[in-house]
């Protein structure tokens, strides 16, 4: 039997992250927050598969317990498991430490039920940086495919997954062993809505919340600000780029453009420049 684990993370609905100046970390409170949009494809892959050979999804994420609404919206979609691991301590965490916790969250997981493919999104909208799904594949030591828009074939027998890949200029199509790791873009699968007994299961839905005692036996050097080598040290929003005017020589005249243009003072130097230089 099938089984995906898919590694969710809840984002704020909004292109304007903010960030607090102090402490470089991501102010969640009062910003409306999402399911990050990849990972909701991500977890319609796994959804889609596991409607094809049978088999159970479980969802896990690291956060808040404000985490639970992305966890229960999974539900909704047709999840059949999901883990919050979230514990104070947590808090603060980089892409070696979150991808650490996920990995050992994962393991556990492994243990009592074996794995199939582990699904993450292609990026967070948010931290933007794609190194959660490879770091993870590292700790685990198996293999990831990156960027993938397609899966062709899963074989749980043979234990190999033949899927397509987004590279710049081409196309690849890997085959891969089972267990891996995917990193999904939103082609991967069409997010369903969902469906009534779904929604129904997620209203009385409730999370196993993971902590930082247990279940997991966790390297307490290595979680939240203590395991995080980066910090978010300074972000600023880049200034949009102002569109320019239109000059339309039809309407105008040519004579009344290149007056109008001569007019500016960038051109005016330009010019000046160019005339004192003959
Ligand atoms: C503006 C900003 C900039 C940041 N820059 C950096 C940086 O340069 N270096 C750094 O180390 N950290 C950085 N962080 C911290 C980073 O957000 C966290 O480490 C985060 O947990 C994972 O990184 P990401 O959001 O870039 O995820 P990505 O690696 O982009 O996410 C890829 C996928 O991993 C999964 N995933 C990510 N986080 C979780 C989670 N908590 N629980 C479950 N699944 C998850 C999801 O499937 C997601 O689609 C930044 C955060 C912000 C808000």
């Amino acid at each position: 039997m099938f089984h995906a684990v898919v590694a969710i993370k809840q984002v704020p609905d909004t292109t304007n992250i903010r960030i607090d100046p102090e402490t470089g970390n991501l102010v969640r409170a009062g910003v409306p927050a999402i399911l990050n949009p990849y990972d909701a494809h991500a977890l319609a892959a796994a959804v889609e598969w596991k409607g094809k050979l049978g088999g159970k999804v479980t969802v896990i994420s690291m956060g808040p317990p404000s985490f639970k609404a992305s966890i229960g919206e999974s539900i909704e979609l047709g999840a059949d498991r999901g883990i919050l691991i979230s514990a104070r301590q947590f808090s603060g965490a980089d892409t070696l430490a979150t991808s650490y916790v996920l990995a050992k969250a994962i393991e556990k997981i492994n243990s009592e039920d074996p794995v199939d493919v582990i699904f993450f999104g292609k990026q967070a909208i948010d931290g933007d940086t794609a190194q959660v799904g490879p770091g993870v594949s590292v700790r685990l030591g198996i293999p990831v495919i990156t960027y993938c828009s397609k899966i062709n074939q899963i074989d749980c027998e043979e234990k190999t997954i033949v899927v397509q890949r987004n590279a710049e200029i081409k196309t690849e199509l890997i085959r891969a062993t089972l267990p891996v790791v995917l990193t999904c873009e939103k082609e991967i699968a069409k997010v369903p809505f969902a469906s009534l007994p779904n929604l129904v299961k997620a209203l009385r839905y409730e999370p196993e919340i993971w902590g930082y005692e247990e279940p997991l036996e966790l390297d307490r050097e290595k979680v939240g600000t203590k395991g995080s080598p980066t910090i978010v040290y300074k972000t600023a929003t880049p200034e949009q780029p102002v569109a320019g005017e239109l000059l339309d020589c039809e309407i105008l005249g040519v004579a009344q453009v290149v007056k109008t243009v001569l007019a500016k003072d960038k051109f005016s130097v330009l010019i000046e420049s160019a005339v004192g230089g003959k």
